[in-house]
C-alpha cells in the first residue's frame, strides 16, 4: 500500500501520474478537510471533490476545481434572482455536493465519500482527514478572514500575519493506513493549509516517524508554483524555499524531491533530509506527471 497526503491542486496533479503506475487498490489518499464549509446549503469539500474527480477522470484540470465541461445554469439563475454565490459551483459538481450533504447526514463524511468514490468507479481508498467540521481563519492586515473570503473575495491579496485552525479528531482509518503503507507520499501541496492540518491530527506525526516518507516540494526557487503557499509560509516564519519545506517536515521525512531549478540547494537540503532527488517537478502534462510519479515510486526502498 502507498498512502498519499493531499490538498486540492499540486498533489492531485501527481495523482494523475501515480494512478497510471500503481494498482488503484494499492493507493490510499488522505485528504485535507480544513476548508470544508456550507455554501448555498450544500457541503463543499473542495479538496475531497478534486481528488474524487481526479481519480475518476472528471476533473477540470485547468482550474483544479469542479468538473470538466460542466454547465453553470443553477449558478447563473441564482445570480439572476439575487442569490449570488461566493463559489462558482457547476451543475454536475453541485449534484455531487448535494449527494454528499445528504449522505453525510446519514453516515458522516468518511462513509459518504466512500459511497461516492464507489459510484464513480474509483478503486483507490479516499479518506477525508476528519469527519468533524474544522475552522480556519487567516489573520491579515485587513482583519481576520474566513479562508474562502481570503482566497476568492480578496484574491489572496491581503498581507498574511498568521493562520489559525481548530483541532479535529482524525478519521478512523488514517493511522492504520499510514502504519500499513510501504511509503507515504506528501505531494506538492500547500504545507500550511493542506498538509499541516493532516499533520496536526492526533497520532499522525508519530505514525509518520515510523513510516518511509517522501515529500515533493511545492516551492521552486523562492515562490510557490501557484496559490498563496509562500505567503502563508512567510507569515509563519518558514523560509520560502525547498530548504524551508524540508525543515517543516524534518522530524519524519526520509526523502524529498526538489526541482531541477533548485539544484544549488541540494547540499543544504541534504543536511536536513537523508535522501534528496533533484528532477523536474513541474507537472504541466501527463508525461511530466508520470515521470515524477515513477521517480518517486522507484525511490522507495
Ligand atoms: P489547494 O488545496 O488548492 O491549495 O492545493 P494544494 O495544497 O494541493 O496545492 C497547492 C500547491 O501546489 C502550491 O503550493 C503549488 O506551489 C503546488 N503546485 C501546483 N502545481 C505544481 C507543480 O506542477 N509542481 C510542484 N512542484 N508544485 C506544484
Amino acid at each position: 500500500m502507498i498512502t498519499v497526503l493531499s490538498g486540492g491542486t499540486g498533489t492531485p496533479k501527481l495523482l494523475q501520474g501515480l494512478k497510471e503506475l500503481v494498482n488503484p487498490e494499492d493507493l490510499t489518499i488522505i485528504v485535507n478537510t480544513l476548508e470544508n464549509d456550507y455554501f448555498s446549503g450544500v457541503y463543499v469539500s473542495a479538496d475531497i471533490d478534486t481528488v474524487l474527480y481526479t481519480m475518476s477522470d472528471m476533473i477540470n484540470d485547468e482550474l483544479w476545481y469542479g468538473v470538466k465541461n460542466d454547465t453553470f445554469i443553477t449558478h447563473e439563475r441564482l445570480e439572476e434572482i439575487g442569490c449570488s454565490e461566493l463559489l462558482r459551483i457547476g451543475d454536475i459538481d453541485r449534484a455531487t455536493k448535494i449527494q454528499k450533504t445528504q449522505l453525510m447526514k446519514k453516515y458522516g463524511l468518511t462513509k459518504a465519500v466512500e459511497i461516492q468514490a464507489e459510484k464513480m468507479g474509483i478503486k483507490s481508498k479516499i479518506i477525508p482527514m476528519s469527519d468533524e467540521n474544522s475552522d480556519i481563519k487567516i489573520i491579515t492586515d485587513i482583519g481576520e478572514l474566513e479562508f474562502h473570503d481570503f482566497l476568492i473575495k480578496h484574491q489572496s491579496q491581503p498581507e498574511v500575519l498568521d493562520v489559525k485552525f481548530s483541532k479535529v479528531k482524525p478519521a478512523d482509518d488514517i493511522i492504520d493506513a499510514i502504519k500499513n503503507s510501504r511509503a507515504v507520499i506528501i505531494g506538492p501541496s500547500n504545507p500550511i493549509t493542506s498538509i499541516s492540518p493532516i499533520l496536526s491530527l492526533d497520532g499522525v506525526r508519530d505514525a509518520l516517524k515510523e513510516a518511509y516518507v517522501i515529500a515533493v516540494s511545492p516551492i521552486i526557487g523562492n515562490d510557490s508554483v501557484s496559490g498563496p503557499a509562500s505567503k502563508f509560509m512567510r507569515a509563519l516564519g518558514i523560509d520560502v524555499s525547498s530548504v524551508g519545506v524540508a525543515s517543516f517536515y524534518e522530524d519524519f521525512l526520509d526523502n524529498i524531491v526538489i526541482d531541477i531549478k533548485d539544484e544549488d540547494k541540494k547540499i543544504e537540503v541534504n543536511q536536513i533530509v537523508n535522501k534528496v532527488i533533484v528532477t523536474n517537478t513541474i507537472m504541466n502534462n501527463l508525461d511530466a506527471k508520470k515521470n515524477l510519479a515513477e521517480i518517486i515510486i522507484n525511490s522507495i526502498p
